[in-house]
């Protein structure tokens, strides 16, 4: 008979947090998983799937413009905004419940609630308080907005996804991934849309060319491009639109002002301190290579820890500490070679080395690529043009980066991170057949 209530005590149901929850009690462990809001966390509810049916969403509204060259002619096409808004609630409210199931059937004791540590085991939720032998902090991110006048008018991925009105005109302020596909979804959807980025060139970290390129392929489909450029106040209008002042001294009315400036851990009122649980200087939460905090009984997985704030990588972080923890795993988790997409139009898909990195890492690096109009555009009229690039090193004929700008980059770059991952050399790639006729065939045509 245990002394603790549960074995595992779960602080949130995000992805890390319910798949970590649910695979320890398929294994018989007693687990209990907290929750104050959603279930399913940013990913489920206000992250990657909300966002990727608004690109869906976005995209129909492309296709329209370009059936015609197809002999497709719409007479009108409206956007019903409510619509989709509702619709995807419906979806999510759907996916909510799947979770719930998935951590209920697998056995997990669901609290809802806001979770706070109080020592090392122990943990409270209102009044009620909770022992447990391990405890597992997965609580997620949350939007940072920058301080200045007039933050208040501003709107983060929190609440976009539910706007009551669809905006006319937005500036969208940030250049990573939301900011740059939230972009997208605006423009596509009609809104008058402009992206202001503080730096050179948006996308900081991804490929230099593939940046440009994508900032060219951007532009393209509508959005105004302002780097080096960014915000010094907003003030709301009589009229209920929003005045916004640049750094630069210019000033200009929108309906909506997108803040997309990065997340930070959301470590508030958890309890960190009075456990003596300790964090970086990014406010993340410090955990060795096996996911446990300077608290030895306290573990900590996904957006909190800061490594790498993708939805698979948390899922990947909770199977390699439940596998550490009951089923004698290694418990770590291979940060290697991470495929990525940036769902803007066209995609950016990602593996590997960028150029630059791949240049200071390999003297001998053969670049191979590719750029070209993909077939479909030759009758849709439509000027958005495919990026490809392989990186090898000659010294071993290994891929060492895959880069893609186009249609169904996320698609097609996830196969090719599965070769990248077994090893493969471009010698692989050239010995592959195409399918034809593809975009995804160039990457073994490559000469
Ligand atoms: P990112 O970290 O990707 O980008 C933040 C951006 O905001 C950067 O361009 C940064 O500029 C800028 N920024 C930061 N602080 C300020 C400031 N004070 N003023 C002006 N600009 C600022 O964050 P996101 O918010 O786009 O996304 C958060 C994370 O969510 C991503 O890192 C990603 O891991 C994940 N995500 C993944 C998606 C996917 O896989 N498709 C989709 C959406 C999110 P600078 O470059 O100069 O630092």
């Amino acid at each position: 008979m245990s002394a603790f209530d549960f074995d595992l005590f779960v602080i949130g149901a995000g992805s890390g947090g319910v798949r970590a929850g649910r695979m320890a009690a398929a294994m018989g462990v007693k687990v209990a998983v907290a929750e104050e809001r959603y279930l399913g966390g940013t990913c489920v509810n206000v992250g990657c799937v909300p966002k990727k049916l608004y690109v869906y969403a976005s995209e129909f509204a492309q296709a329209f413009a370009e059936a015609p060259g197809y002999g497709l002619q719409a007479t009108e096409v409206e956007f019903d905004w409510p619509r989709l808004r509702d619709n995807k609630k419906a979806e999510i409210s759907r996916l909510n419940g799947i979770y719930r199931n998935l951590l209920v059937n697998s056995g997990c004791t669901l609290i809802e609630g806001r979770a706070r540590l109080l020592d090392a085991h122990r943990v409270q939720v209102g009044e009620q308080i909770y022992s447990a032998e391990r405890i597992l902090l997965a609580p997620g991110g949350w939007p940072n907005i920058p301080d200045l006048p007039g933050k208040e008018w501003i709107t983060s991925s929190n609440e976009v996804f539910d706007l009551e009105v669809f905006p006319k005109r937005v500036l969208v302020v940030g250049g990573g991934y939301i900011a740059v596909e939230f972009a997208g979804i605006f423009a596509g959807l009609g809104a008058q849309t402009q992206l202001v980025y503080r730096g050179d060139l948006f996308l900081r970290g991804f490929d230099q060319e593939v940046r440009e390129f994508a900032a060219q392929e951007v532009a393209k489909k509508g959005v105004k491009l302002a780097f080096n450029q960014d915000v010094k106040a907003i003030q709301r209008l009589s009229s209920g639109a929003l005045q916004v002042d640049m750094a630069d001294g210019q000033s200009q009315e929108v309906d909506l002002v997108f803040y997309a400036t990065g997340r930070r851990p959301k470590t508030d009122n958890l309890g960190l301190e009075a456990a003596g649980v300790k964090t970086n200087a990014q406010g993340a939460i410090e955990v060795n290579e096996n996911f446990q905090t300077s608290v030895d009984s306290i573990y900590a997985i996904g957006d909190v820890i800061n490594r790498v704030q993708l939805t698979p990588v948390a899922l990947a972080e909770g199977m390699a500490l439940v596998r550490a923890l009951y089923a004698q795993g290694s418990g770590q988790v291979d940060y290697e070679l991470i495929p990525t997409a940036v769902f803007c139009q066209p995609n950016i898909a990602t593996v590997g080395l960028t150029e630059e990195q791949a240049r200071a890492t390999y003297p001998r690096l053969q670049v191979f690529r590719s750029e070209f109009r993909a077939m479909k555009h030759t009758l849709t009229g439509s000027q958005e043009r495919t990026l490809m690039k392989l990186l090898v090193d000659a010294e071993s004929d290994r891929v060492v980066g895959a880069h893609m700008v186009g249609a169904d980059a996320g698609e097609i770059i996830q196969g090719i991170a599965v070769a990248m991952k077994a090893g493969a050399t471009k010698a692989h790639f050239d010995a592959t057949i195409g399918i034809h006729p593809t975009a995804a065939e160039e990457f073994v045509t490559l000469r």
